[in-house]
């Protein structure tokens, strides 16, 4: 899609033959949502990575200090969606006052929301101030847990959450949680798959290794077949499945990410106009037929040759 297209564009997403995709922004603090929100172009908040507020502490922030982080963020999209996160640490993010074990591997370790089932008061503190600030704000709020693993874990996060009131979901990072979709869904309202790492875990292969670049890639038939199990699990629960890594802010991957039944993308705020042009240019049996191909290809740079000529047809 060309350039003044591209300018040209202006939302609501759709395709071409009116299939309504909501396209929404990655934030991480106040000042950049209210930078994510300005154009007008993104429908709300699809990942607030609420751990830049952990990460740059030497001790746990209050729960008043959380309330205002998270504030300043439901401010800048009142009356619209914001799906936050709750602390996504560990691994390449280490967190200075949890005292975490050293681990050999990391990236396969005590991260994300494991570090809450051994240590809850964290995860809890963090949910008591979402739902305070979200109770004062105008505003649809979303919680998320990170590195989920298993239905239990989706369970117990869930019911966190509504004790809370909020409205729970999960996002799907590890192969296995893709697997027991249908078993998460009957916990959880909603699924955001974060191809980061749901990349990174289904290929065996370092998200942040220089070498394996080729093996960490969305395209990979491997890890698009997974979005197409969980998209489809949550068409048969009527529950939304999103998509909040890297993959949403491709334009042609993201055709074939709405091919496979995803119903909302979440980016960087300045890939959303490219983003939105294509979704423009294309029909959604074309979306289909480039699910199709990009799953059955041979491999990634396959999948994308295929799915450019059948998106230019
Ligand atoms: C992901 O893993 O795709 C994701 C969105 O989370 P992060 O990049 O913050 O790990
Ligand atoms: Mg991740």
């Amino acid at each position: 899609v060309k350039a003044e297209r591209i300018r040209a564009w202006r939302g609501p997403a759709q395709t071409a033959d009116g299939h309504r995709v909501q396209l929404l922004a990655n934030v991480q603090d106040g000042a950049a949502a209210r930078k994510a929100a300005a154009p007008g172009i993104a429908e709300g908040v699809g990942l607030f990575r609420t751990e830049l507020a952990f990460l740059t502490a030497q001790v746990e922030p209050s729960l008043e200090e959380q309330v205002q982080v998270y504030s300043e963020v439901f401010e800048a999209f009142r009356g619209k969606k914001v799906v936050v996160r709750t602390l996504d640490a560990g691994s390449d993010k280490p967190l200075a006052f949890a005292n975490m074990p050293h681990e050999e591997n990391p990236s396969l370790g005590v991260r994300g929301m494991r570090i809450a089932l051994d240590k809850p008061e964290i995860l809890t503190r963090q949910l008591d101030a979402i739902a305070a600030a979200a109770g004062e704000a105008d505003v649809e709020a979303w919680v998320m847990a990170p590195m989920v693993s298993t239905v239990s874990e989706a369970e117990w996060f869930a019911g966190l959450c509504r004790e809370r009131g909020l409205y729970p979901g999960i996002m799907v990072e590890v192969p296995a949680i893709a697997l027991v979709a249908d078993q998460v869904l009957e916990y959880v309202e909603f699924f955001s798959i974060g191809t980061n790492d749901l990349s990174q875990y289904t290929m065996a292969a370092d998200r942040m290794s220089p070498y394996l670049a080729n093996l960490t890639d969305p395209w990979q038939p491997g890890v698009l077949k997974l979005v197409q199990l969980t998209a489809e699990a949550g068409k048969r629960h009527g529950k939304a499945v999103g998509v909040c890594g890297e993959a949403a802010a491709d334009p042609q991957l993201a055709c074939v990410l709405i091919g496979l039944g995803i119903t909302s993308l979440s980016a960087a705020a300045p890939a959303l106009p490219g983003v939105g042009a294509q979704l423009a240019a294309v029909t959604m049996d074309q979306c289909r037929r480039a699910a199709e191909a990009a799953v059955s290809a041979k491999g990634s740079v396959q999948g994308r040759d295929a799915v450019a000529a059948i998106l230019a047809e």
